[in-house]
């Protein structure tokens, strides 16, 4: 049995209990569940980056074998194609549990965010290690406080359509602090709020990369409702840096991990216009049931107590997936990440 607290130096062969100076940030044996995916994968970058061994764990539903590939032939990289609603038996330190459909096109009648949490959670209980669940900002519902604070305890339709999402998170997040307070886990929760990025899934129904793909491929964006809907979008190594303190830190959380700044799907529309086209058409389309009507996150928690606060705005980091949706999409060889 290879504990956390063994690995760190805690166990019997180092009598002082000290860490040794830079072994907390290094050689760690760390699986990422959904590693192939698009915030997964960004994630495992900086930590074999960082010098850990990393375990990716993923059955490919949504994420792709081209986001983890520049990891092949690497020892400290492994990729095992597994599907977590199935038990697994792995030795490992730490556990980021992305794994998750993660789109209203992929999630729907999906056991993933139950079945699969309680597995991984099962795993880290045997072996000892650090568990971060990714939930979401979804846990909030339609939220009636604005901005979100974690306090806040969400107003979820439990029948709705996107329930066996939102629902599915909060099971999680509930199954999460139960192995923490019954069996000793040591767990972190973040709530993330939308995230864009290069490896985003192109045809997954997501704003961003729904507007992106249509302004680069001279298509109308297609905005639902009346588009006076607010999100607040993130960029992935905001995001990624976010989970890798809280993972690190002494805070079970949860942690609202996500970009303050609010923008209306309208004025998300015109950023991707002065981003990519200015003669880029809009056009309405009805809007999705249970739809949020907004959604900001709170960050102060974070900020106090992970030190992190983000710092890539919407105007900064679209440009940077931009050449690699217009890579992705056109096939053509400029730059992308
Ligand atoms: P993604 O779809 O790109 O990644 C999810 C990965 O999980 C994919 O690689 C998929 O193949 C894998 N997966 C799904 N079901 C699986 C299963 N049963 N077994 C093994 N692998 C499985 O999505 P993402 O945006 O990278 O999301 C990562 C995590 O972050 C998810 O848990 C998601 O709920 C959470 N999150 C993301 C956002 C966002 O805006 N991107 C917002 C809130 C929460
Ligand atoms: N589990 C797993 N890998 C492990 C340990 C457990 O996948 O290394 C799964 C196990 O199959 C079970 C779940 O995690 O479905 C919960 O495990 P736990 O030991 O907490 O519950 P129990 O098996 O006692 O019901
Ligand atoms: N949306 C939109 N056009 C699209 C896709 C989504 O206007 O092509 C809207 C959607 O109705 C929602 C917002 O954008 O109000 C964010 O949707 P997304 O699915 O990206 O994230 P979530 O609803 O999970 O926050």
């Amino acid at each position: 049995k290879f504990s956390y607290q063994h690995r760190l130096g805690f166990g019997s062969g180092n009598p002082t209990g000290k860490i040794p100076l830079g072994l907390k940030r290094k050689g760690l044996r760390i699986v990422v569940t959904g590693g192939a995916g698009f915030v997964g994968s960004h994630l495992v970058d900086r930590l074999i980056a960082r010098g850990d061994s990393v375990i990716v764990v993923d059955n490919f539903f949504t994420g792709r074998k081209e986001n983890v590939m520049h990891h092949f032939g690497n020892p400290n990289f492994e990729l095992i194609r597994h599907d977590v609603v199935e038990p697994l038996l792995l030795e490992v330190d730490q556990i980021y549990h992305l794994a998750c459909p993660a789109s209203p096109v992929h999630y729907k009648f999906n056991p993933t965010n139950v079945v699969g949490t309680l597995n991984m959670l099962g795993l880290a209980k045997r072996v000892g290690a650090r568990f971060l669940l990714t939930s979401t900002s979804e846990v909030y519902g339609d939220p009636l406080q604005h901005p979100q604070k974690e306090t806040y305890w969400g107003n979820v339709n439990p029948i709705g359509v996107r329930s066996c999402y939102d629902e599915g998170k909060r099971t999680a997040e509930t199954l999460t602090m139960d192995y923490h307070r019954g069996a000793g886990v040591e767990v972190r929760i973040a709530r993330i709020f939308n995230t864009y990025g290069p490896r985003m899934c192109i045809d997954d129904g997501r704003v961003v990369s729904n507007f992106v793909a249509q302004a680069l491929r001279k298509e109308p964006l297609t905005v639902y409702g009346d588009g006076k809907q607010t999100r607040s979008f993130q960029y992935v190594s905001d995001l990624v840096e976010g989970l890798m303190r809280l993972m690190e830190g002494e805070h079970v959380g949860p942690f609202n991990l996500g970009n303050p700044g609010e923008f209306t799907m309208l004025e998300l529309a015109e950023v991707v216009q002065e981003t990519i086209d200015p003669n880029a058409k809009i056009e309405f389309r009805p809007n999705t049931e249970d739809d949020p009507h907004k959604r900001k996150p709170d960050i102060a928690r974070a900020k106090e107590l992970l030190g992190w606060e983000p710092n890539v705005s919407l105007r900064k980091g679209l440009p940077l997936m931009v050449s690699d949706f217009r890579q992705r999409i056109f096939g053509d060889h400029k730059e992308g990440s």
